[in-house]
């Protein structure tokens, strides 16, 4: 549901920014090669240039006729390599006509200008033929691709001090509940501070979003109504609390009052039983919104699995399955069943044997305890208990 939904959305855009400020933002055209990757046959070791063929018996002795460097000079990578003889290389530099293969210089002894070979090679060991990488004009990297290091190298690689990138996706965060205050000020004995509007914050940050948190909305349908109003502003709402079974749970009355289109109300998850997902036509323009359960997990854990397809979606990125992946059970555990559950977990162990261990809580409010977690360990709805040494499938942050 939330995938298709995520396929149908334009992001907007393009811009141009500065390399260095697009990290985390998505690319709105192809990378393309400029030359050839590499531009020339490049020698991947520190060593000798040879031509294969003449290093068939062993031990072969190969006369050394010059030296080739990294960013060789004209003069430099003129040389060709005839029969018998052999140039000196370095990492990164141009392999000369003639030869075919470079041996690295531990696999060689010396005696002036003799080079002795001691190991066969095969025609194109240590180096990459030129285009090898990428041809001039080919896309090197798709639009849709989010700016990581990797894609940062690339472009610079290219030449592209500038690069066209889809707009950063505006996101409004709306906390409701009577009991909930800023964290500037100093909550009442029966009041808790607002914690959730910054953890969305933070990962919508994370996501490539620009969070923008608005006042805490009372439980009362005329405030709620203004502040849902502003929220629509923004690209995407995200509203928390207020979506359960609670008498002065108003968000979806609320809601439709402004004719919003629900595309579903519930999930068989826990926690996050409660979220909804829909959009609301309120002038020009629809926006997408979810309510969010106000249990602090709760609201982490349906971020993760239903909020970022579409924050990516708004943010021009290819939509990217959820990555699970596979750990054993450190200690055994029972869990009630019929849900599918998302419980706070900690990943340790070794690369060989990755273990994974709940954290103690008290629940989806517990927000000490999903902090000290660094995964989800999930579930599914008919296990009733899990054993120690079990395979187990987790959701990493
Ligand atoms: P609700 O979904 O409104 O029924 O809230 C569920 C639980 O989450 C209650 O214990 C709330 O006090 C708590 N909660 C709701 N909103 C927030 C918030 N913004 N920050 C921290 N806790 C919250
Ligand atoms: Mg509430």
């Amino acid at each position: 549901m939330v995938e298709d939904y995520a396929a149908s959305i334009r992001p907007t855009g393009p811009e141009m920014r500065l390399l260095l400020e697009a990290a985390g933002l998505v690319l709105a055209e192809d990378l393309r090669a400029d030359r050839d990757f590499p531009p020339f046959p490049r020698s991947t070791r520190d060593g000798f240039a040879v031509r294969a063929a003449d290093v068939n018996s062993l031990p072969a002795c190969l006369k050394c006729i010059g030296e080739i460097r990294a960013g060789a000079s004209a003069e430099q990578s003129g040389i060709t390599v005839g029969a018998g003889e052999t140039v000196e290389i370095m990492t990164g530099a141009p392999v000369p006509a003639g030869a075919d293969a470079v041996v690295m210089v531990e696999h060689t002894g010396r005696d002036g200008d003799i080079i002795t070979v001691q190991r066969k090679l095969a025609a194109g060991e240590n180096v990459v033929a030129m285009g090898a990488e990428a041809r001039r004009g080919d896309v090197m990297i798709a639009r849709g691709t989010r700016v990581n290091h990797a894609v940062t190298a690339v472009a610079a690689a290219v030449g592209r001090a500038e690069i066209a990138i889809y707009r950063r996706p505006q996101v409004a965060i709306l906390a409701t509940g009577d009991e909930v205050v800023d964290i500037n000020l100093r909550p009442g004995p029966h009041e808790i501070r607002n914690s959730n509007s910054y953890s969305l914050a933070a990962q919508v940050r994370a996501a490539g979003g620009g969070p923008i948190i608005l006042p805490v909305a009372r439980d009362e349908a005329d405030d709620l109504a203004l502040l849902l109003r502003k929220g629509l502003e923004s690209d995407l709402l995200l509203i928390t609390g207020g979506v359960s079974m609670g008498r002065y749970d108003l968000v979806e009355q609320v809601l439709a009052s402004f004719e919003a289109r629900m595309f579903f109300t519930g999930a068989q998850i826990q926690p996050g039983r409660p979220v909804v997902f829909g959009e609301v036509t309120p002038g020009e323009g629809t926006t997408p919104f979810f309510g969010l359960p106000g249990n602090p997990v709760s609201t982490m854990v349906t971020f993760q699995l239903f909020v970022r397809p579409v924050l990516d979606a708004l943010a021009g990125a290819r939509p990217q399955p959820l990555l699970f992946a596979q750990a054993i059970v450190k200690s055994e555990f029972a869990i009630k069943p019929g849900l599918t559950r998302f419980l706070p977990a900690e990943l340790a162990g070794t690369r060989q044997r990755p273990e994974v261990e709940l954290v103690r809580w008290q629940g989806s409010g517990d927000l000490m305890a999903v902090a000290r977690a660094n995964c989800y360990i999930v579930v599914p709805p008919e296990r009733e208990r899990f054993a120690a040494g079990e395979a187990i499938t987790i959701l990493p942050w």
